[in-house]
């Protein structure tokens, strides 16, 4: 059967009291959250910021953005046919291609009847009343829906650096996350660019390429390992359609649902030369096995880790020529994997060109502000045409906290979540009824769109079971709360991760208020995550109450 027929003339218009649902954001959690509610029945509205589908890839437009999830692992599984029309063009999608697909898929599935564009929402208030959710839009705008869901991305809320002076540069300044729509054209310019993050990872050896002088701001650096891209040959995507059920079946089974698995051995038990040959098949192959792929202690001995640092240290050292910057790119405050890992191509050999200069703003130049003509140091000014502001997201909880949430009683979803985030499963927060997450806080994420699929399911599995028993009201029940708080707190106990700053852990040096380490997601294992929640659904949803 065509699947987009299948939907076509579902209902679209809000009744006289508003709409079933409205989901804030048109990235790929919303895109298929709008496609399930459908399938429902339920009429809906996405309300988007930007100005059309896609979140991450309408947004991150810089040069070198792409994905480190291999491509053919990071497109929707729910349409078997759009998997065998849609061909993958390289093993890690860069990211017009990745928007091209999500055109085509909200295209496809005629998706954009039911999304309103450039239409940021600035409040969300449940009505204990009336059981709905009233939600504001920057223009003042309002709608009630008795579902809120929130696909607001857990790095979509980017943020600026906090350094003063930021008005008075005179040249262009971009944001990653909001580059513009046309090529910025870097030739014969000098460009400084501020982080040294997975964004910058990819976009330094592209720019470095085309500019006179491109001078990177490091604070301090992150362990990042080659991406090795390649092109997919035309039988190669035949062979990946042929083999996409077992692929995902795969991914299912894994932890973080890539198609890395765990070596099962402890690094210290394998003799130094074999433990050498292991990491130096990983760090030639594509994508995440030297991470993902690694021995199973990794993550959680310190000694392990060490060693593994040390080889990732060495491959730098013999990466970067000048002894003294490949020093300054070895990061000495954590190791290797316990923050998400970049993936890289080129990186390391950028800093080996004579137009790309290295400035250390931790140990050697603060930054004391920008001026109208580039960045001063303690030490110089360095007079730049363009400045890139690479400092990433406000992560997971961001989104959420720029967005006037309240939920029964008035509860401001910020103030509720001071401390921590209290969910369950991640799908819903305490005291914020009829309000479901995709990705929320403390929900199990990996390789994304995967998690995306999961948890939107589960939500159209409760959604379903409301319809079928006539409920319209879900919320959470304080004990399982409380109980999944425990099991997400304990996943995290144990991991190196859980002991360094990143966004991860919800420290952002640019955000105030973002200084005390949290724990943001739940780490641990995929399989154990599904099979949690299945039982959940089978058992009734007995976990939550409903009325
Ligand atoms: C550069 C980059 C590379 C990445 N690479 C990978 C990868 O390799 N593998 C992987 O698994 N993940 C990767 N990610 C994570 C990526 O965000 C997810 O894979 C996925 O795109 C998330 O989809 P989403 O719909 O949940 O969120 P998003 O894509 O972030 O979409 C959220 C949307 O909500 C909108 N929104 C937010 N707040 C509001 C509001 N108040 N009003 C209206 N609209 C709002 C935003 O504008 C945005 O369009 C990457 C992220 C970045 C930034």
């Amino acid at each position: 059967m065509n699947d987009a027929l299948t939907i076509m003339d579902r209902p679209r218009t809000a009744n006289s009291t508003g709409f079933d649902a409205i989901i804030i954001g048109a990235g790929i959690s919303g895109i298929f959250m709008l496609y399930r509610l459908r399938e429902l029945g339920m009429t809906a509205r996405v309300f988007e910021t930007g100005s059309d589908v896609g979140g991450t890839w309408y947004w991150n437009r810089y040069p070198g953005a792409r994905f480190d999830s291999e491509s053919w692992t990071y497109g929707y599984s729910f349409s078997k046919e759009l998997m065998q029309e849609w061909d993958w063009k390289e093993h890690f999608s860069p990211q017009p291609d990745t928007l091209e697909y999500l055109n085509h898929v909200a295209d496809k599935f005629d998706l954009r009847r039911d999304m309103q564009f450039h239409s940021t929402v600035t409040a969300a208030h449940w009505d204990d009343t009336a059981n709905q959710w009233i939600v504001t839009l920057e223009s003042g705008e309002q709608a009630r829906s008795r579902f809120l869901c929130t696909a607001v991305g857990i790095l979509s809320a980017h943020t600026m650096p906090a350094i003063p002076g930021a008005e008075s540069f005179l040249g262009p300044a971009y944001h990653p996350a909001r580059w513009p729509h046309t090529p910025v054209d870097f030739s014969g310019k000098r460009v400084g660019i501020i982080g040294t993050g997975a964004t910058a990872i990819q976009a330094i050896p592209e720019i470095a390429k085309q500019a006179k002088q491109l001078t990177v701001f490091q604070r301090r650096p992150n362990w990042a390992a080659p991406l090795h891209n390649s092109k997919i040959s035309k039988d190669e995507m035949l062979a990946i359609k042929a083999r996409y059920d077992e692929i995902y079946a795969h991914c299912a089974s894994t932890p973080m649902w890539f198609i890395h698995q765990a070596d099962p051995r402890k690094t210290l038990d394998v003799p130094p030369d074999e433990r050498e040959a292991f990491w130096e098949r990983l760090y030639a192959e594509p994508g995440f096995g030297i991470w993902l792929g690694n021995f199973r202690d990794i993550g959680v001995n310190e000694a392990a880790n060490a060693a593994i640092s040390e080889f990732i240290a060495r491959k730098i050292r013999q990466r970067v020529k000048n002894p003294q910057v490949a020093e300054k790119l070895i990061p000495k405050d954590h190791g290797f994997g316990s923050r998400r890992v970049p993936l890289e191509s080129g990186y390391f050999e950028a800093f080996n060109r004579d137009n790309v200069l290295l400035v250390d703003t931790l140990h050697d130049e603060p930054i004391e502000r920008i001026t109208s003509r580039g960045i001063l140091t303690s030490k110089q000014e360095h007079e730049c045409d363009i400045l890139i502001y690479a400092t990433g997201f406000d992560g997971v909880t961001g989104a959420f906290d720029r967005i006037d949430i309240r939920g029964a009683n008035g509860v401001r979803l910020k103030d509720a979540w001071a401390e921590s985030p209290r969910t369950y499963l991640g799908m819903l927060a305490e005291g914020f009824p009829n309000m479901l997450m995709v990705l929320g806080p403390h929900t199990a994420r990996g390789n994304i769109p995967q998690a995306i699929e999961h948890s939107v399911d589960f939500q159209a599995g409760i959604l379903s079971f409301m319809q079928e028993h006539g409920y319209t009201c879900v919320e959470t029940r304080s004990e399982h709360v409380s109980e999944w708080t425990e099991t997400v707190i304990k996943a995290a106990e144990k991991l190196l991760s859980s002991k360094v700053d990143s966004w991860q852990t919800g420290v952002n040096r640019n955000v105030k208020g973002r200084s005390v380490r949290r724990v943001l997601g739940y780490n641990g294992h995929g399989v154990y995550f599904r099979q949690k929640t299945d039982e959940v659904a089978k058992g009734g949803y007995q976990e939550f109450a409903f009325r």
